[in-house]
């Protein structure tokens, strides 16, 4: 396990920094993501350390910008250490739970990591019967 998981996983309460799972539900840490990537010039160091779910990690891969579907430009993703989420995206309260960008981060940060794909709505629509999300 990533030695700073520990770290990562408290700050963030144990919930994906970009689609906001809760990770008690799942059977498997966290990741420890790199917001910006080390062969990008991202620090190995807290500041540059998000909590991220394996779907997200595995679709942002080595980002750190994506296209806003709405502008078509070239936008930066969303950075945990630097935005609040709240600024950046809206759940729907009415199924699918869909996530809506309210900026052009959130909107490329929604495309990048699908975060409205097929699974992510059903998982969302799960956390939210149980009453863990958001
Ligand atoms: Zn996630």
């Amino acid at each position: 396990m990533n030695p700073h998981y520990p770290l990562v996983a408290e700050r963030a309460a144990h919930r994906c920094e970009y689609c906001r799972a809760p990770e008690v539900i799942f059977n498997v840490p966290f990741e420890v993501d790199h917001i910006i990537p080390i062969g990008k010039g991202g620090e190995d160091a807290s500041a540059n350390f998000a909590l991220a779910c394996r779907a997200c990690n595995l679709w942002k891969s080595d980002a750190v910008t994506a296209v806003d579907p709405q502008t078509s430009q070239e936008t930066p993703l969303f950075n945990p250490r630097q935005h609040i989420w709240q600024d950046h995206f809206e759940a729907q309260s009415e199924p699918p739970f869909r996530l809506t960008g309210k900026t052009p981060t959130g909107r490329a940060t929604i495309a990048r990591l699908r975060l409205n794909a097929p699974l992510q709505l059903a998982a969302r629509t799960q956390w939210i019967v149980l009453g863990i999300y958001p």
